[in-house]
């Protein structure tokens, strides 16, 4: 191991934390993605589904073959998200999948939309986390950045039912002229809290260099609107000067994530400030055959990244 990672392992409490599985060096909070597809209802200029490959056959939806891979793979991951597109355009999927996965957590990413998510309460109550995408406040400004009007509103957050609440994280995607301050953060937190929201992620748009996986358009909008590095860590630190207590610091794949916590809310800050040295811990991962995160693409193939280039056999 270079002096580097072990550098990297040893910040981020790493080392004793990966194990041995048919011949895979897993870390043992191995997350399992399962990507339905990208259907959806809405079309926001940053979405990351926005690749070159958007129509190639690992893309296109085999229920199936997703479920064959489930069976595969049992016991070996510690949680599973189901994402997309809009995960809730295929709950019937998401049902059959449920029945084959055993794991400590479960979470379901979705923009929040309204007939759907109407429809299908029993399925998400099955969930231990409901992350909801959301990047204003406002109603409208919030259906104009997704470009859906069929999305929940503030009404709604406030009438449902405390279960469903406890489990709610909202995703808030920052970028230039959105939520783009330690205030609007406040402002943010304090709507929702008051709505009985504890939970709140923000993350800064993804550091995307052009090459040959995402959308030209979708490289330049990102590197147009992103908030800079120095901005978006900057944040994190003066909500703890203001009584936020870090509580973890976590890797990822090109993204590192800090929680903090105050008075029972809870904020994940998702940053790619420290790309380089996720560059050097994904060549590693690659060399050494770790898994840090496992991807079940529509198809039914399983990946060990999100480019869909690392096929695990
Ligand atoms: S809601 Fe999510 S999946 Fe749908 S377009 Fe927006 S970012 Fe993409």
């Amino acid at each position: 191991m270079s002096n580097e990672i072990e550098e990297i392992f040893k910040k981020h409490k790493m080392l004793n934390e990966i194990k041995n599985i048919k011949g895979y060096n897993v870390h043992e909070r191995l997350n399992l993605y399962i990507d339905l597809g990208f259907k959806c209802n809405g079309n926001c200029d940053f979405c990351i589904t926005r690749t070159k490959e958007r129509y190639s056959e690992k893309r296109k939806t085999n229920l199936k073959n997703q479920l064959e891979s489930l069976k595969k793979i049992s016991g070996i991951y510690h949680s599973v998200e189901f994402v997309g597109g809009e995960p809730l355009l295929y709950c019937d999927n998401i049902r059959s999948m449920l029945e084959l996965i055993k794991c400590q957590k479960k979470v379901i990413v979705t923009n929040g939309i309204k007939t759907e998510w109407y429809s299908n309460i029993d399925l998400l109550e099955k969930f231990d986390h409901i992350d909801i995408s959301r990047h204003s406040i406002d109603d409208f400004e919030n259906q104009k950045i997704i470009k859906s009007n069929n999305l929940l509103g503030l009404d709604d957050f406030k009438n449902m039912d405390n279960n469903i609440k406890e489990k709610i994280r909202i995703n808030i995607t920052c970028f230039k002229c959105g939520i783009d301050s330690v205030e609007k953060i406040e402002r943010f937190i304090d709507v929702f809290k008051s709505l009985g929201i504890k939970q709140f992620m923000f993350a800064n748009l993804t550091n995307l260099i052009k090459d040959s996986f995402h959308d030209d358009s979708l490289v330049e909008y990102t590197t147009n609107n992103r908030i800079s590095d120095k901005e978006f860590d900057s944040w994190q630190q003066t909500l703890i000067n203001k009584g936020y207590s870090l509580k973890k610091e976590i890797i990822g794949y090109a993204h590192f994530v800090k929680i903090l916590e105050k008075d029972g809310i809870t904020l994940v800050f998702k940053s790619n400030s420290e790309v380089n040295s996720a560059q050097t811990l994904i060549n590693y991962y690659r060399e050494n055959k770790c898994l840090l995160e496992l991807v079940l693409a529509p198809n039914g193939d399983l990946f060990a990244d999100w480019s869909y280039s690392q096929k695990i056999e």
